[in-house]
């Protein structure tokens, strides 16, 4: 917050709210440093603090939700202190329940299971989104996924907010055989795989819509020229780029290599192989070692073993 305030051109106000005292006068110590007058704290329960602001005039342009394990109980709250177009963004850090410990737990917060697979945290994002689109459907508000952004420790999506109701169905489930590793997403739970007749594994109600907006991405890549980023930051905005178009879901070369008893694949190579027979591939940035391409699993390792 400090430093959107004091570093971002153009910023009216910045408003952090904690029910920490001790944060708050931290932050307070240092703006009071940096001589920031578009700086004011608040020391509130965080829905009682959003709903101060849900009013048409007084909603913020960026609402960024950072709690102490799981985002969902303020979701509500922080939609209707998002104004038309700005943008909310919702870490989340109670990983283990996306990651499909507790399922009890994830059903009660995110509305949707998860699955344990090489793609666990595709599925996590998409459990966050997931939720997000049925607490704004409610409110007839729609969204748009610009940015989703994750580390050891946490998983982060940026949504624009949009006073629509929403016209899209982008509520489905990942559908993955664990027997032959094929993997989707659909609208309808399918039980069977489509390739082996192996009986499926199924997360879901999430997300099954786009995760970043190509244009967003783009103009963060602009920007990077003027700001000292780093390396790890370059990459994680090309992956996002290039796979802002492509497929939910992605593969990853060890998994392939073990299915197939072989070493694997050089990434680039990987993806050339798959390009040059026609279908589309990507990186991702979810994944060092993954890809995404519209390429189904069969004919991967046709093209893989292909001499
Ligand atoms: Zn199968």
């Amino acid at each position: 917050g400090l430093r959107v305030a004091n570093e971002v051109k153009g910023v009216e106000k910045v408003i952090i709210n904690d029910v920490n005292a001790d944060a708050l006068e931290i932050a307070s110590e240092s703006a009071k440093i940096n001589n920031l007058e578009n700086f004011e704290i608040s020391e509130d329960e965080t829905c009682r603090f959003l709903s101060s602001h849900s009013r048409k005039n007084s909603r913020a342009s960026i609402v960024d939700i950072d709690p102490f394990g799981s985002p969902s109980r303020y979701i509500d709250c922080a939609i209707r202190a998002t104004m038309h177009g700005g943008m909310l963004a919702l870490t989340a850090t109670d990983l283990q329940v996306l990651h499909g410990l507790f399922n009890k737990a994830a059903k009660r917060r995110y509305y949707g299971t998860p699955i344990k697979t090489e793609f666990s945290n595709e599925i996590a994002i998409r459990l966050i989104i997931g939720c997000v689109s049925f607490v704004a459907g409610r409110l007839d508000i729609s969204f748009q996924p610009l940015f989703v952004d994750h580390d050891m420790h946490y998983y982060r999506t940026y949504l624009k907010i949009l006073n629509t109701p929403d016209q899209e169905e982008n509520i489905g489930y990942i559908i993955f055989c664990r027997n032959c590793k094929d993997r989707y997403s659909h609208t309808s739970r399918l039980t069977k795989c489509r390739k082996c007749n192996h009986e499926t594994e199924i997360a879901g109600p999430l997300w099954i819509g786009k995760l970043f907006e190509k244009e967003f991405v783009s103009q963060m890549k602009n920007i990077r020229k003027e700001l000292t980023v780093h390396k790890r930051c370059e990459r994680i905005l090309d992956r996002s780029e290039e796979e802002a178009d492509m497929p939910a879901t992605y593969y990853t070369l060890d998994e392939i290599a073990s299915k197939m008893n072989s070493a694997p694949l050089k990434l680039s190579d990987a993806i050339s192989k798959i390009t040059s027979s026609g279908f589309k591939a990507s990186t991702t940035s979810l994944n060092p070692s993954g890809f995404r391409t519209d390429c189904e699993i069969d004919e991967i390792i046709k093209i893989f073993s292909a001499k």
